[in-house]
């Protein structure tokens, strides 16, 4: 029977990186995979991280299962970090600590499935490729609203706008709370005022991916859209991954934070959450939630995370601006400012398919086939080979 199985279609994004760690050339670069490196091109656990698994080792060993939504502690300051100080004012909260945002996005579509079966999720046009993988597994349909305006590199606002103006009441929109993947096109405070008063005057539900916060401007900076949605006071899912910002990739931690108008509807909508969890993976993974929870919990370790994580989002936006400057120092045609007003870890480029291939063949330098860079794939040891190739191809 099992040899009527089909291979499947490599993934696009880690995909590439097998093709990379097979490429024995040694002056190839890897801008495709979504990871933070370092300047000198490692992918770094954070001083924190280790200070509080030091902490927990020296701790009290339980391996027991955690409940099905996790540490309830946990949750607590996941929502105390996603809403602000004020969390509890957020309306009634339903959470889960769920493995990674990958996890949190499954659970998330697998209640929308049971719980709204005729809801369609609107997704942004690009958007992370997994989206769409994710809501198709759990059978959840989805549809797109424009996000992108490729003449000027910049949010198509008013198209988006429109369209969210005619999407059925029930449905529910998806948006990246901050550094949008892949553009790195985040609305301003003004226009996600006014993202805010449509979805609720279309009677949407808002649902925020919020995959990089801290990676942008800021904790409480990246955060203006959930709170913009948080002060308005209507339904809010907001599903958090601690991958990028903690460094905990491979530990898959992140969460579900769900915002209800009344204690009854918080209640339920916790306990289909808990059912969507039993039915998936029963409960989470403790490790890197305890971290997580270790870090924000302590006054001197969150001050020492958030320290490392400004250092990460001072060199990402410091690359960016290294990237622009060297292709205007080689005289590469075009006007690559945008790249500068972007935020998080990726760049929409620009550059075409068969532009990508080329650096690819001949320069083992490697991107997504969309044109997207990981900005922090970029070095001070690497970026004129980089920029040289981007001309070289361009011209
Ligand atoms: N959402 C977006 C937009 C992402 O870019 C990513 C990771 O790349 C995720 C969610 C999921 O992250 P995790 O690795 O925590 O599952």
């Amino acid at each position: 029977m099992l040899e009527t199985v089909d291979l499947a279609p490599r993934d696009a994004i880690l995909g590439l990186t097998v093709a990379f760690n097979e490429d024995p050339r040694s002056e190839k670069v890897n801008l495709s995979v979504g990871v933070y490196q370092d300047e000198h091109g490692k992918t770094p656990t954070l001083g924190s991280v280790v200070e509080a698994e030091n902490i927990l080792a020296a701790g009290p060993s339980n391996k027991a299962y955690l409940p099905i939504s996790g540490s309830p502690g946990y949750s607590e300051v996941v929502q105390e970090l996603v809403f602000g100080p004020e969390y509890q004012t957020a309306g009634h909260l339903a959470g889960a600590h769920t493995p990674g945002g990958t996890g949190g996005l499954r659970v998330a579509a697998d209640f929308l499935h049971a719980n709204f079966p005729q809801a369609t999720v609107w997704l942004s046009e690009p958007t992370w490729p997994n989206h769409p993988s994710v809501f198709a597994a759990a059978e959840v349909p989805t549809k797109t609203y424009p996000y992108f305006d490729q003449q000027t590199n910049s949010l198509a606002f008013e198209q988006m706008l429109a369209a969210i103006e005619k999407m059925p009441a029930g449905d529910v929109i998806l948006l990246h709370g901050c550094c949008h993947n892949p553009t790195g096109i985040d609305p301003t405070a003004k226009e996600w005022q006014q993202i805010v008063q449509a979805v609720a005057k279309r009677g949407l539900l808002p649902f925020l991916d919020f995959a990089y916060q801290g990676f942008g401007d800021g904790l409480d900076e990246d955060a203006a859209g959930v709170r913009e949605f948080r002060n308005a006071g209507g339904d809010l899912i907001v599903c958090s991954s601690f991958s990028k910002n903690f460094g905990l990739y491979r530990e898959r931690v992140g969460a579900l934070s769900i915002a209800c108008a009344t204690n009854d509807a918080a209640t339920a909508v916790q306990s289909q959450i808990n059912r969507a969890i039993r039915a998936n993976y029963s409960n989470p993974p403790a490790h890197g939630a305890a971290i997580v929870e270790t870090i924000l919990r302590d006054q001197n370790l969150r001050e020492t995370w958030e320290k490392e994580l400004s250092a990460m989002r001072d060199r990402i936006n410091g690359m960016r601006q290294q990237l622009v400057d060297s292709l205007e120092a080689k005289g590469v045609p075009g006007d690559y400012s945008f790249i500068t007003r972007q935020r998080g870890m990726f760049s929409f480029s620009g550059l075409t398919k068969d532009q990508v291939e080329q650096l690819r063949e001949q320069y083992a330098i490697y991107i997504v086939g969309s044109g997207r860079i990981n900005v922090a794939g970029l070095t001070p040891a690497n970026i004129d080979r980089v920029t040289e190739a981007i001309g070289a191809v361009v011209s």
